[in-house]
């Protein structure tokens, strides 16, 4: 009986995610001889054609990581579908949109021109185009999308990895659950479905009533590891983010910032976290409910936007506004 033919394909990462599959060690040895592994770029010479020539849903499952930034990922993973049973979602890129999709606090030309006109370390000023000539060759690169896309709002996903990176063994889960065919319902998301204050081992600590006073970074303030982050006035996104990761942030003494996406029942997740750090803020108290001191709390966040939103700006409500923008303006 042949094996089932699997596919690992990136699109906008960092290359975490690939390294993660790597770091099953044995496990991926023992993974590898269960499986056909039709298409790897990074670490196996296929090419695309190679893909083309596959049957209509002949791969049992590709996981693709990564969001969509260019024309090329989005023509990609359009012909991985075609070519898959399955499709899983593979790391907070894919699934959420990931660091890369920060970009959409900006248009795509001004980003362009921030990064290859504005930028004083950049001293060639070239801003690349899609097709250049030069010494009568054309070179075709990739064209940047509008905007960042998560996997799902490109292709039809059927299961979903999370984490920055997904951690060994929820990659262990999703593989083992693809292997022996127990698959979970469709859109299934391979983690806990509580949040991660719920597992985080300073859960307790974590007072019932808190106001806080004054936001710090991280590094501004000695943190306490028998405290929670947030009765310090350090911003952790732990009420809104799912858990799974082993509170890898917090037994690292680091505040969560979110990459396994949303807990189950929240939708939003810089909006979830937004609205249970206004209530808790001391803006209620006397001594601090004057405006002043209110903004003076909310002037102490000095990128909101990637704070709150580090992993999730594309599938968040600010991300649909945007693309319903974007579709008017070309409709
Ligand atoms: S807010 Fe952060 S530190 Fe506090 S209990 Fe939740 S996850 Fe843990
Ligand atoms: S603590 Fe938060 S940011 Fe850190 S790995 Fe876990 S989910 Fe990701």
């Amino acid at each position: 009986m042949s094996k089932p033919k699997v596919a690992f394909y990136w699109c906008a990462s960092c290359g975490g995610c690939e390294e993660a599959v790597v770091d099953l060690n044995e496990d991926l040895l023992q993974v590898a001889e269960k499986v056909d592994i039709v298409f790897w770029p990074v670490a196996l010479d296929f090419k695309r054609s190679d893909v083309e020539k596959l049957s209509d849903r002949s791969i049992a499952v590709s996981f693709i990581n990564g969001a969509i930034r260019t024309r090329e990922q989005e023509e990609m993973v359009r012909l991985l579908r075609k070519k898959s049973a399955y499709v899983a979602a593979f790391g907070s890129c894919a699934h959420i949109g990931g660091i890369p999709g920060l970009g959409n606090q900006f248009a795509k030309e001004k980003l362009l021109k921030l990064i290859y006109e504005d930028l004083e370390t950049n001293d060639d000023r070239t801003v690349p185009k899609p097709l250049s000539k030069a010494d009568g060759n054309e070179l075709e690169i990739p064209e940047i999308c509008e905007y960042v896309r998560t996997l799902d709002q490109t292709i039809d996903v059927d299961y979903y990895i999370p984490g920055c990176a997904p951690p060994a063994d929820i990659i262990l889960k999703g593989l083992t659950a693809f292997l022996k065919g127990e698959l979970p319902p469709k859109g299934t998301v391979f983690a806990s479905d509580k949040s991660l204050c719920d597992t985080c081992p300073l859960r307790d600590k974590k007072p019932d009533k808190f106001s806080i006073k004054e936001l710090k970074r991280p590094h501004e303030v000695i943190h306490d590891p028998e405290k929670c982050f947030l009765s310090e006035g350090i911003i952790c996104l732990g009420p809104a983010t799912r858990s799974g990761c082993g509170e890898r942030c917090i037994n690292a003494n680091m505040p969560c910032r979110g990459c396994f996406g949303p807990s189950p029942r929240v939708y939003d997740q810089g909006a979830k976290i937004l609205s249970a750090i206004a209530s808790l803020l001391g803006i209620d108290e006397e001594e601090i409910a004057s405006e002043e001191d209110v903004s003076r709390l909310i002037d102490s966040i000095p990128d909101p936007v990637g704070l709150f939103y580090m992993y999730s700006l594309p599938a968040s409500n600010l991300g649909d506004k945007r693309r319903n923008d974007e579709q008017k303006d070309n409709s």
